[in-house]
């Protein structure tokens, strides 16, 4: 009963926070647990869609109490994961609920940003293929060339050592440790990394952190070795500040892929 009142206290605090009309999915009285893992369900089966995913590699995370997270299981591919699906573990990866295993290299990453990024709630890692192609360039970085990517001003970290596989936890602390309170992380010859205090906030930033380096990309092969725009610094920070004060969107943008996944993947906000 009581996780049920502080789920329902924490999504009206929320929708008056970001102005966001509340949907039927935004379920009242849903635990933060059970809310968790729909949002987390739905954006992985989005990303899948999107083309985001590798295999059945790579975890999207939430933090949802005191040393407890939420995060995709082994061995399943993104499109297939419901809410059922998504397993609650412990900071050292034991897995406390759920009908599938950890892939056990998954949280090296993820639990080290979480402890140590306490705005990092939410953590979503990807190797999107656009934005991981700006990793495979010496010196690879956003240019301030595009609207999509001024949402971005002074917002990201850029780790330029690539140490192999993440495999354990001196690689997983020095990762996390480059994130230094940005909200994304480009990964030398590897993928992105980006986090959020909510899976709607950080997953509007993954889609449009991806149609960004897209639209870079495209226009360096277009651009033949000539210059791209560059928008001047005042007016990017301030289309930047414009952007945030938009953050309803991002809100809308989850409620509106969660009315696409009922008409065409009933079932998929099961939660047993
Ligand atoms: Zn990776």
């Amino acid at each position: 009963m009581s996780s049920k009142l502080s789920g329902q206290r924490q999504l009206e605090t929320k929708s008056v926070k970001n102005q966001q009309s509340p949907s039927k999915e935004q379920d009242v009285g849903l635990s933060a647990i059970d809310q968790g893992r729909i949002d987390l369900a739905a954006v992985l089966r989005w990303s899948a869609r999107l083309g985001l995913n590798e295999g059945v590699c790579n975890h999207y995370s939430l933090e949802v109490g005191p040393d407890r997270y939420l995060i995709n299981p082994q061995g399943l591919h993104w499109s297939e994961v419901g809410a059922a699906d998504v397993l609650l573990i412990d900071g050292s990866g034991n897995v406390l609920a759920g009908r599938h295993s950890l892939e056990p290299t998954a949280f090296f990453i993820h639990s080290w940003i979480h402890r140590m990024n306490p705005h990092a709630r939410c953590i979503l890692h990807t190797h999107m293929p656009y934005a991981t192609a700006l990793t495979l360039v010496e010196g690879g970085r956003v240019a301030w060339c595009n609207q999509n990517a001024l949402r971005f001003r002074g917002r990201i970290a850029y780790d330029d050592v690539y140490n192999g596989l993440a495999l354990d936890d001196d690689e997983g602390q020095r990762i996390a440790s480059q994130l230094t309170g940005a909200d994304v992380m480009f990964m030398a010859s590897h993928g992105v990394t980006v986090v959020g205090p909510t899976v709607a906030w950080a997953f509007d930033d993954l889609y449009y952190l991806e149609r960004a380096c897209m639209h870079q990309v495209l226009a360096t092969q277009a651009a033949a070795g000539r210059p791209l725009r560059s928008v001047p610094d005042e007016l990017a920070d301030r289309v930047g500040q414009q952007i945030a004060g938009e953050r309803q969107q991002s809100d809308m943008f989850l409620a509106s892929i969660k009315r696409m996944l009922d008409r065409e993947e009933p079932g998929w906000s099961a939660l047993d």
